[in-house]
C-alpha cells in the first residue's frame, strides 16, 4: 500500500524518520498541526482532520492579504470617481491635482495596479476604470471612455 519511502518526505516530517509500528503496520507520525502522534502513512503529515483544518487556516490567511490588497484598490478607485465627479469632468478628459492633495485623500500608491505604455512613450498606472501617472508633483489622471 505504501510506496517507497521519499528522502523529502521523511526530512519534512519533523526532520525524523518516523518509528515504524510492527504490530499495526504503520508508522508513528507527529501531526504537523496538532503537534498529537498517530499511526499512518510514511508519506502523511497530518491526521486526516488535521489537514483540513490546515488548509483551512493557510486560505484564511491568504484570503486576508487578498481582501487587503483589493481593499486599497477600491479605495483608490473610490477617490478616483469622487474627484472626477466634484471636478465635473469628462470620460477621457485630463485631470491635474497636486501630488500632496491626493495624498491626503488617502490614496494608496501600494495598492495593486498594472501597468501600460502608450504609444507616446509614456507609461501610465491603470486601476479599474482609470489611468494615473505622476509629474513634477502632480497627479494626473482620466477616466477610460
Ligand atoms: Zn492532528
Amino acid at each position: 500500500m505504501d510506496g517507497p519511502a521519499k528522502m523529502s518526505d521523511l526530512i519534512n516530517n519533523m526532520g525524523m524518520t518516523p518509528v515504524f509500528d510492527k504490530a499495526t503496520g504503520k508508522y508513528k507520525i507527529t501531526c504537523k498541526f496538532c503537534k498529537t502522534e498517530f499511526l499512518g502513512r510514511l508519506n502523511q503529515k497530518y491526521h486526516p482532520k488535521c489537514k483540513i483544518a490546515a488548509n483551512n487556516q493557510i486560505a484564511s490567511k491568504n484570503n486576508a492579504k487578498i481582501k487587503s490588497e483589493t481593499n486599497g484598490l477600491k479605495k483608490n478607485n473610490r477617490i478616483l470617481s469622487d474627484l472626477l465627479l466634484k471636478m465635473d469632468k469628462s470620460h477621457g478628459e485630463l485631470i491635474q491635482i497636486a501630488q500632496n492633495e491626493i495624498l491626503r485623500l488617502g490614496f494608496d500608491f501600494k495598492a495593486p495596479y498594472r501597468f501600460i505604455k502608450k504609444d507616446d512613450n509614456t507609461q501610465w498606472y491603470v486601476i479599474g476604470p482609470f489611468h494615473y501617472r505622476v509629474e513634477n508633483q502632480f497627479f494626473l489622471f482620466y477616466h477610460i471612455k
